[in-house]
């Protein structure tokens, strides 16, 4: 089965093409990286394939996990909750409420309005949510409020709420881009660790070709909301 599907995509905002007829493929077990300047339209393409936002005409088809996540501009909501987790370059928590809270909530589909949650998770669940932040090695901060977090353990602890939720795709939208190099190398070392251990399928966009090059065998590359390069990470050229 293929992770993800997408064909014939387009999108339009105003004048602007986003996505001019993308189609691309990711393979079960794949770590690809999605690089491009910025406004060569991947955090649109990530939306699209996230179920967050249908794109125009007759043409484009958007299938996860086997489910069509949106054909013809129609989106097909919730098929595949659950089951793909997606991360931003910021915002992934809710800065009030401690890590654990928001590690666990990746199963909970809602934030809770109140302090005071761990409540309504059981002993098991929060040991899982214990496991997973120490698996992307952050087991120390589980009781702090997110708020106090630096940026790449916020990524991590993100990460961990994919482990959590048992998520078989992780979309992770420039998650190293606010990044220190050496907070990025932890957090890509942390996706690769999830890619190859628990098999979860990645597809990391990226403002720098290097980090492609070290961490993804296959890179896809935007310009202008098309796909021009599509390929092994190491013919990737510098200028692209
Ligand atoms: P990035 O740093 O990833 O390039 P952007 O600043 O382009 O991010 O976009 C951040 C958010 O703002 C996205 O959710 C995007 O949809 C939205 N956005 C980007 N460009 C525009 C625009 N011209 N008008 C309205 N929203 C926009
Ligand atoms: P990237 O993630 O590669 O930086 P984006 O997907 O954010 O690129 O943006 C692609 C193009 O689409 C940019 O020109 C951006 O300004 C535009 N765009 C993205 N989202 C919106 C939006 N919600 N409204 C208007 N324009 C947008």
């Amino acid at each position: 089965m293929t992770a993800i599907s997408v064909s014939n995509l387009s999108k339009r905002y105003g004048k602007t093409r986003a996505l001019d007829n993308v189609s691309i493929d990711v393979q079960l077990g794949e770590m690809v990286a999605l690089i491009g300047a910025s406004g060569s339209g991947k955090s649109t393409l990530i939306r699209h394939i996230a179920g967050l936002e249908a794109g125009d005409g007759e043409t484009g088809k958007v299938v996860v996990l086997g489910q069509v996540s949106q054909t013809a501009g129609r989106l097909m909501r919730g098929r595949t909750a659950g089951r793909v987790a997606v991360i931003f370059q910021q915002f992934n928590l809710v800065g009030r409420l401690s890590v654990l809270t928001n590690v666990l909530i990746g199963n909970l589909g809602r934030v809770p309005r109140w302090r005071g949650t761990l409540g309504l998770f059981s002993r098991s669940e929060k040991e899982k949510a214990e496991t997973a932040l120490a698996r992307v090695g952050i087991p120390q901060v589980a009781t702090q409020r997110s708020s106090t977090l630096s940026g790449g353990q916020q990524q991590r602890a993100a990460i961990a709420r994919t482990l959590v939720q048992e998520a078989e795709i992780l979309i992770a939208d420039e998650p190293i881009s606010a990044l220190d190099p050496s907070s990025a190398r932890r957090v890509m070392d942390v996706l690769a660790t999830i890619n190859t251990q628990d098999n979860i399928t990645v597809l990391v966009s990226l403002h720098q070709v290097e980090y492609a090059r070290r961490y993804c065998k296959r890179t896809i590359a935007m310009r202008d909301g098309r796909v021009v390069y599509d390929g092994p990470s190491t013919s990737l050229s510098n200028t692209f």
